[in-house]
């Protein structure tokens, strides 16, 4: 007649869900084990209990969950690479804990706003015309497995397209370098991704921008590698900053990756690395300057902060905390690092 689905232990009543057949056993199981009877669907520990998930109003309380943690943060009291830790930490355990139960619909479309810009425009066409190449039917949902090795899903298949992603990402992580802060290696990683807020960042993610051009040359659109690289000013400093640290200057460099990866080529790439990482880092400050506060940085000046920061992050951030001075300014200091 009944068979037992789950037991639960709160600090509320204990709760016994039964699929009962006969609306009379209710009346009986409630005299017999001490338990009111309840209905489906109910929340138990922040989930829908025997709700159908392929209805959208019972997502609502999740995403309204998702909505309370990110409100409640004081964001403008953290650090960027304290609000990186929170969001892992929090929204990765949220995503874990609901979707580990329930399985979200493949895709949904609902636009709240029409598109900004052409960037937008082309996005929702290329959305559009990836769904039209999805065939839909009344059959039931299965999952199945898209592993790019084999059609079965077993824990090799796993391990295996795992191993595959992290090879293709971990040129990335290479740059990270603990002679210099965690908020310049940070700035550095989204620049390599693009993920900077340039004048064509900005425009391409739908936020109105009066004037594309670049605000230190006026000669190009102000893309990420425009700013970091092509740029005259940015030239400059970098023309200065190969000739100190004693390195050829490469004509051509195609990314913000693989400028900043020069460093991986030399003998001593993690003092390179950090010179070249606080360089971008500055450079982007420079830019901001401009930008914001119409104040003309020289580029001599922006050479001069980024010798004494990287002469003081690896003072204190290395093991080779009696570097001389006047030496580093010569770049003299071979003997010292190698
Ligand atoms: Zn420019």
């Amino acid at each position: 007649m009944f068979f037992p689905l789950f037991w639960v232990k709160s600090q509320s009543p204990k709760k016994l869900c039964l699929r009962i057949r006969e609306e009379v056993e209710v009346l009986h199981m409630d005299s017999l084990i001490h338990c009111k009877a309840g209905k489906f669907a109910f929340a138990f520990l922040g989930l829908p209990v025997g709700a159908n998930m392929k209805r959208a109003k019972f997502w609502k309380p999740i995403v309204d969950k998702f909505n309370s943690k990110l409100s409640g943060w004081k964001a403008k009291n953290l650090s960027l690479a304290g609000r990186i830790t929170l969001a892992k930490a929090v929204l990765g355990a949220l995503s874990n804990y609901y979707l580990s139960l329930f399985k979200a619909s493949p895709f949904s479309v609902a636009l709240d706003r029409d598109p900004l810009s052409g960037p937008e425009a082309q996005q929702l066409d290329d959305l559009n015309n990836t769904m039209t190449c999805c065939n839909l039917s009344n059959k039931e949902d299965i999952w199945s497995w898209a592993g790019n090795r084999t059609e079965e899903l077993n824990v090799a298949a796993l391990r295996a397209t795992i191993l595959d992603s992290s090879n293709q990402h971990s040129s990335l992580w290479l740059l990270w370098n603990k002679w210099v802060t965690p908020k310049i290696n940070i700035f550095c990683w989204r620049a390599c991704l693009q993920r900077i807020p340039s004048k064509m960042g900005l425009n391409y993610r739908g936020i109105g921008v009066d004037n594309l051009m670049c605000s230190r040359c006026g000669l190009m659109e102000e893309s990420v590698m425009h700013i970091l690289w092509d740029c005259f000013f940015a030239k400059s400093v970098w023309r200065t900053i190969f000739t100190w640290v004693k390195i050829t200057f490469p004509n051509k460099v195609s990314s913000v990756r693989k400028l900043l990866a020069k460093a991986e080529e030399m003998l001593w790439k993690k003092t390179i690395g950090a010179i070249l990482q606080v360089a971008a880092c500055e450079i982007w400050k420079a830019r901001n300057e401009k930008t914001f506060n119409e104040r003309q940085i020289h580029y001599e000046r922006t050479m001069d902060i980024i010798k004494e920061n990287s002469f003081l992050f690896i003072c204190n951030r290395s093991k080779f905390c009696n570097l001389d001075w006047a030496r580093w300014v010569d770049f003299n200091v071979r003997d010292v690092i190698v």
